[in-house]
């Protein structure tokens, strides 16, 4: 028996992980056993409990319920904590996920206890070091012994560091999940009739990158594009709790009196939303490739992205934090091409990772 110790913390990652763990539990039973380790790094039942509920990921083995503090201090925590249950389970694989202090810290302790480290979305590259999400990858991908990788360009970017061995194209995980739920979340939530929403006549927003909310000029810019656009058509935005706080903080909600604020919402709700926006506008990540997946076009509020594959084919326009650049851009949304070959694999992205770690 295999024994896979997987580490999460994060909302994305919760996300992750659940197309792998389907495989395991489905396909590997009685082959590999896999121990969730949940660092606490997002705690709120929005940004967690959910997630495990809706999408079936097996409850955590080890809760360890630290979050907050500097970025440091978070880590340092994570480091002690994790090594503390490696040391007891003495996993064959510890396997991590994308770029958090949760996803740096698994790696971390994993290396200088010798255990081998799988990291699912290696190779993702911002060339931002100011971006916490950069070191962490750049960190966790030198100490990982597999790196599967989304796409051909983060094979590349490895390639470019020397890094080589132990790197396979997978595909993205966060593809196979998107298949996986599109028409679950179509026929299980009623997100479009709960906010007063019709198909294809809002704006969905979201904005929880550090580079913004804690740049209180860039803040204000988003905020104010998206009052703006809320002038002339609904604009959703699920406000991650981070957002939440420095908005008030900075008096900004009061100016975006016509944007409807919701909580975090669900994987469905946001998924369901996500499928019939006209455009969406975001800094994140994972919804910037959503958008892709389910043909919207995407603003995206950054001054680089790692999915370079989506501004290519013409589905994503960059556009900073300048509130005229967002405006016009969603005003006048991208005409969005073909979808290439398959930039983000054949949707058994997860699969594959898990026959790998199984040999
Ligand atoms: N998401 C969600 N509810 C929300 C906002 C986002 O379920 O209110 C999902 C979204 O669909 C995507 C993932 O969270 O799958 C993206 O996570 P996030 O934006 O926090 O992180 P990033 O992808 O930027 O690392």
């Amino acid at each position: 028996m295999i024994k896979i110790l997987t580490i999460v913390g994060a909302r994305p990652q919760f996300i992750k992980a659940a197309a792998v763990s389907r495989v395991i539990r489905s396909q590997y039973a009685g082959r590999i056993d896999e121990l969730l380790v949940h660092t606490g790094q997002h705690y709120d039942k929005n940004m967690s409990k959910v997630f495990f509920d809706e999408l079936d990921i097996p409850h955590p083995r080890f809760n360890l319920e630290i979050s907050g503090g500097s970025h440091g201090a978070m880590t340092g925590r994570m480091l002690e904590a994790i090594e503390t249950v490696m040391l007891a389970e003495k996993p064959d694989w510890v396997l991590i996920y994308g770029d958090t202090n949760s996803t740096l810290a698994g790696a971390l302790a994993a290396a200088k206890l010798h255990i081998p480290v799988a990291h699912v979305e290696a190779g993702l590259r911002s060339f931002n070091m100011r971006m916490p999400e950069e070191v962490n990858r750049i960190l966790a991908d030198r100490v990982s012994n597999r790196l599967f990788c989304p796409t051909e360009t983060a094979v590349e970017n490895l390639a470019r560091e020397g890094v080589t061995a132990g790197v396979s194209l997978v595909g993205d995980v966060m593809y196979d999940v998107s298949l996986y739920y599109r028409d679950v979340a179509r026929s299980r939530s009623d997100a479009l009739a709960r906010l007063g929403l019709e198909e294809g006549k809002y704006v969905l927003a979201t904005c929880h990158r550090a580079e913004n909310t804690d740049d209180p000029s860039r803040l204000r810019e988003i905020g104010l594009a998206l009052a703006d656009l809320a002038l002339n058509q609904p604009v959703v935005l699920p406000v991650h709790p981070r957002t939440a706080k420095i908005l008030a903080e900075q008096g900004l909600t009061a100016s975006m009196k016509d944007v409807t604020l919701v909580e975090p919402l669900p994987f469905l709700d946001m998924i369901r939303l996500e499928q019939s926006a006209r455009v969406i506008v975001t800094d994140s990540g994972g919804v910037q490739k959503e958008a892709f997946f389910y043909d919207v076009p995407c603003v995206t509020m950054r001054d680089e992205t790692e999915w370079v594959e989506t501004v290519e084919l013409g589905w994503n326009v960059l556009t900073g934090a300048s509130r005229e650049a967002i405006v016009a851009a969603v005003s006048a949304p991208v005409r969005p091409g073909s979808k290439g070959d398959d930039p983000y694999g054949d949707g058994a992205a997860a699969s594959k990772i898990v026959e790998s770690l199984s040999a």
